[in-house]
């Protein structure tokens, strides 16, 4: 699989590449140019087929060339001790749970994927370093991927404010190869410093610098293998039905992973983009033009986004096939008492807890099944653990949810090891100052 930007189609890229240069040197985003398929292998796969083994399969073939099996079942192996699990509820519907990773959201399968790949793609040629911007739980999720992984060390900027669930014996001042620093500013100027950073050419280059956050076209592409794994599950239950993901979407990498997963040839219908209040997007689905509103605080915060970072990447797929794309993607919106509702609902009919990022793709899912007699079954996703939105879940259904052990650190703050202007300069210091 070559990679190209989304402003040029030349010229392409190795994943190699893509994933140590993270940004194309015109200011687009990385995209597969040219994409296998991979129908031979997912429609032979069944319901005893495990996570590990279908990305071990899958691997080899999508990076022919770069990642051999023997490499790609050992990425395999290391990155996943958690696996997606696809709950299948009637005949209209099915959860895809994608929580049970170390920090509780779907973001744990692309970050541990990247974290071994790239270890296994260095193996011959020494060092990189990782600097990504990091709230919530993002720095956990990212300090257990990098956790013991040779040539890598891996820089967390914060904004400012507290600090939740990082490690502390997994700093680099403590032998591990974290470094957490804190900017003076917002998230926005911790992602400016990345781009600057990754620019500046020189200095990146003399420390193989490159990013985890969803730039990197790296956490995209595992993404894709979930999407197959519900589809080897959920097969069985299809009996002639359409196949559809409602995606609960905010900057929209887990949806543009869903189409990826398309593109490789899995048998799909349609994706319905699930957003909340923040639906400025919707418009561009619609045909129109896309004119970020001011973002709104919801329910389901980590969909509170008004300019999803992967515009340009949903914008080169509406480019190659507009028609296509329009029969195929379906924009929901979604207020949050409905979310609530629907927090009820599944759990009145189904026993089942959703967390609020959940339940918009739920509720998103209903709404489509209401409107018209459509045969599909829709498979939706869930992203965030329920018990760390326990206080919204109680009071939408009543239940009390505790914190599983592995998520307690969540609740730990810790002290960045060093606090900067947001610089270059400042920054760069920051990093020498630790080796
Ligand atoms: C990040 C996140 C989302 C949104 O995913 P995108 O890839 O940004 O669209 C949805 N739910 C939860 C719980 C998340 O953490």
């Amino acid at each position: 699989m070559r990679f190209r930007s989304t402003r040029a189609h030349q010229p392409e890229v190795s994943f190699k590449d893509a994933v140590l240069r993270c940004l194309p040197p015109d200011g687009g985003l990385y995209v597969p140019s040219s994409v296998p398929d991979m129908r031979q292998f997912f429609l032979y796969m069944d319901e005893n087929t495990s996570y590990p083994e279908l990305v071990s399969t899958v691997t080899p073939s999508l990076l022919q060339g770069e990642l051999n099996p023997y490499s790609a079942s050992r990425v395999s192996q290391s990155a996943f001790d958690f696996e997606p699990e696809l709950i299948n509820l009637d005949e209209n519907f099915s959860i895809l749970n994608l929580y049970n990773g170390p920090s509780g959201v779907f973001k744990d399968f692309g970050v541990a994927f990247f974290g071994a790949v790239l270890e296994e793609l260095l193996k011959n040629s020494g060092q990189a370093m990782i600097i990504s911007a990091a709230r919530g739980e993002t720095g956990l999720s990212l300090t257990g991927a990098f956790r013991g992984r040779s040539g890598i060390t891996s820089v967390l900027l914060y904004p400012s404010g507290p600090i939740w669930g990082l490690d502390t014996s997994s700093f680099i001042t403590a032998g591990g190869n974290t470094i957490p620093i804190q900017i003076k500013g917002g998230f926005d100027d911790c992602q400016r410093l990345i781009t600057g950073i990754l620019d500046d050419r020189p200095f990146a280059d003399r420390h193989n610098i490159t990013s985890a956050n969803t730039v990197n076209p790296c956490r995209l592409l595992p993404q894709a293998f979930y999407f197959l794994f519900a589809f080897v599950k959920v097969k069985k239950y299809l009996q002639g039905r359409d196949l559809v993901f409602s995606v609960p979407s905010g900057n929209f990498g887990n949806f543009i992973s869903g189409l990826y997963a398309w593109k490789f040839g899995m048998p799909v219908n349609g994706f319905i983009a699930a957003m909340n209040s923040n639906d400025s997007f919707g418009d561009y689905f619609r045909g129109n033009s896309f004119n970020p509103h001011v973002p709104i605080s919801t329910c389901s915060p980590a969909m509170d986004i008004s300019r999803p970072v992967n515009y340009e990447r949903l914008v080169s797929f509406y480019e190659e096939a507009p028609a296509v794309m329009r029969n195929m993607v379906y924009p929901a919106a979604i207020k949050d008492d409905e979310t609530l509702a629907t927090m009820e609902w599944v759990w009145k009919k189904y026993n089942i807890l959703l967390d609020p990022h959940g339940a918009v793709a739920f509720a998103a899912a209903r709404k489509f099944m209401d409107c018209g007699d459509r045969h599909s079954h829709i498979v939706i996703l869930a992203t965030g653990h329920p018990a760390k939105e326990a206080e919204l879940v109680r009071r939408a259904t009543g239940q009390n949810i505790a914190l599983p052990e592995k998520l307690q650190v969540l609740k730990k703050r810790a002290n960045p090891i060093a606090l900067i202007d947001p610089h270059i300069a400042a920054l760069e210091s920051a990093i020498a100052s630790c080796f």
